[in-house]
């Protein structure tokens, strides 16, 4: 094999001390296991890796922040994007170029000072690039919609090793697939999105003991009936373990946390979530007005890096006879620890954006429905078979698969259920001109091997 030579960045072999913690990211399911990992600076050293790796016929993945692993690589190249973290704000035009590898919280600091903020999600070390790729459900999305549907360019390293701009009018093809359609098309160096005039707004968390208060999901499902698009919200049911690290209040407990995101004053928000406070008594309520820089206290989510599953789908509706399966399927003595979570979908979710993309479902799916377990080795096969005992009683309001929510490597039918009739064909046809050798490897197979595989 060749040398690869002239980055910028350092490539680091397996016999390199570095090189676990370079493949390594957040998902410890698994990892890939490249015979390069080359810790890429910019577009160039990308270029210079991507044509390293088809002179000798090798596949290549990428990772920023490895929350979004599928199926791990083995051997061939991995660019990792963490390096590539910058992010500069233009405030009079309202937008952000991002680097690859800059996360969420790096964009949410850099557009603070100006009044602005990005259409991030949940957890802030989630990297903004891969979260667009894949559609990105938001904080704000009912009111602004998919963070894919705010990008304006991107630059992109596609498999001939050309380095392009990709616009609406330069490339609408692949502008159109890779917001939405996943990373398989090119190696994005960089995008630029619009950013809102949001520095505040009202969220936070009502935690409920399921037990205490058994009607909380359909309360929540009730409500959302009745909310504005300025309100985003989700409820997870989260078997609590027993442990010192669990705050007092929530330890042991089948707890409902319902998070909320409402674009709003501090008055305006507290009339609104009045109907869910008086479900009954909470064992935790964070809800206040806050900094947007504070965004990610409203979920809560772990930021260390660990093993996890998930089963992911979309649903047209909710009813509260399937609500009630899932203490069975996932509530404490059920035999794998599960979180569930549903997000309220629709608002500008529902409405078609000004340039179209890949993003399927949109109009049809008015919640999501995630559940997720941590596992151990050995614990994959159990998890998958507790996801499927939990969702099936959901499938008959399903209209498909939200791709960022799908942690784990994913079969050919969920990656084609993602996206509209005729919309899967049409990426696969453009992922066969654009990488005809199938160099690049996405987190989802799409019109590769991958697929055929699946
Ligand atoms: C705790 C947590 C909270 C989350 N919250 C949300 C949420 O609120 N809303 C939401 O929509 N999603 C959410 N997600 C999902 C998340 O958006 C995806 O998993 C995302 O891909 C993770 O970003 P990352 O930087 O870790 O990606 P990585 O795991 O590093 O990358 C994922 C995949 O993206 C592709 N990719 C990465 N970089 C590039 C690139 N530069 N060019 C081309 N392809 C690339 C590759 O195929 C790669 O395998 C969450 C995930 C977790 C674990």
């Amino acid at each position: 094999m060749s040398e690869l030579k002239g980055t910028e960045g350092p490539v680091y072999t397996p016999e390199s001390v570095e090189y676990d913690e370079q493949r390594g990211g957040y998902q410890r399911v698994t990892a890939h296991r490249p015979a390069l990992v080359v810790a890429a600076t910019g577009a160039e050293d990308v270029r210079a890796a991507v044509e390293h790796a088809a002179r000798e016929g090798l596949r290549v993945a990428v990772q920023a922040g490895g929350h979004g692993l599928g199926e791990p690589l083995e051997g061939g190249v991995l660019i990792s994007t963490r390096r590539m973290s910058g992010v500069r704000v233009d405030p009079v035009a309202g937008t952000a170029w991002v680097e690859a590898g800059a996360s969420w919280g790096r964009v949410i600091e850099a557009a603070a000072p100006h009044g602005l903020a990005p259409l991030s999600g949940s957890s802030p070390g989630v990297g903004a690039v891969p979260y667009t790729l894949g559609g990105g459900v938001g904080l704000m999305a009912r009111r602004y919609g998919f963070a894919a549907d705010h990008v304006r360019r991107l630059t992109v390293v596609t498999a001939d090793g050309r380095i392009r701009d990709v616009t609406p009018d330069t490339e609408p093809g692949l502008f159109w697939a890779l917001r939405g359609g996943g990373g398989a098309f090119g190696v994005v160096t960089g995008m630029e999105i619009g950013l809102v005039p949001v520095e505040r707004l009202y969220g936070g968390g009502l935690y409920f003991d399921v037990e205490r208060v058994p009607g909380v999901l359909t309360a929540w499902h009730r409500w959302t009936a009745t909310v504005p698009e300025e309100t985003t919200s989700a409820v997870a049911l989260l078997p609590m373990p027993d442990l010192p690290m669990i705050p007092e209040p929530l330890r042991g407990r089948y707890v409902a946390q319902i998070q909320i995101a409402h674009l709003g004053a501090e008055e305006e928000g507290r009339r609104l979530t009045e109907p869910l406070r008086a479900l009954g008594p909470a064992l935790r309520d964070t809800l206040r007005e806050l900094p947007y820089t504070e965004s990610a206290t409203i979920f809560d989510e772990p930021d260390h890096p660990h093993a996890y599953l998930s089963r992911n789908r979309l649903l047209r509706d909710l009813d509260p006879d399937t609500l009630a399966t899932l203490l069975a399927t996932t509530g404490p003595s059920a035999p794998v620890m599960t979180v569930v979570q549903f997000r309220h979908l629709g608002g500008a979710l529902a409405r078609p954006p000004r340039v179209p993309n890949a993003i399927g479902h949109r109009g049809a799916a008015r919640y999501s429905l995630n559940v997720l377990s941590p596992v151990e080795p050995g614990g994959e096969e159990s998890a998958r078979a507790a996801h499927r005992a939990a969702v099936a009683p959901f499938e008959r309001e399903a209209v498909g698969t939200l791709l960022n929510f799908s942690y784990g490597p994913l079969d050919k039918d969920t990656v084609r259920s993602a996206f509209e009739p005729g919309d899967h064909e049409r990426l696969a046809r453009l992922k066969a001109r654009l990488d005809p050798r199938d160099l690049l490897h996405g987190a989802w197979p799409i019109g590769s091997v991958q697929e055929s595989r699946g």
